[in-house]
């Protein structure tokens, strides 16, 4: 799983070590402290279009 911000450089991922519990942790104490709006994103990155 991996988290970001939509408003600011935030981000958080399971690939930094952290448990999904953790990430999501990390994401509401970000919107509680900020009130910026924090988005998910579970997809692997879009692949390029070959057209
Ligand atoms: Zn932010």
């Amino acid at each position: 799983m991996h988290k970001y911000c939509l408003e600011c450089e935030w981000q958080c991922s399971t690939s930094d070590g952290r448990t999904e519990a953790e990430v999501s942790k990390q994401a509401i104490e970000h919107f509680v402290k900020t009130g910026h709006t924090v988005d998910s994103l579970r997809l692997p990155p879009p692949t390029v279009r070959l057209n």
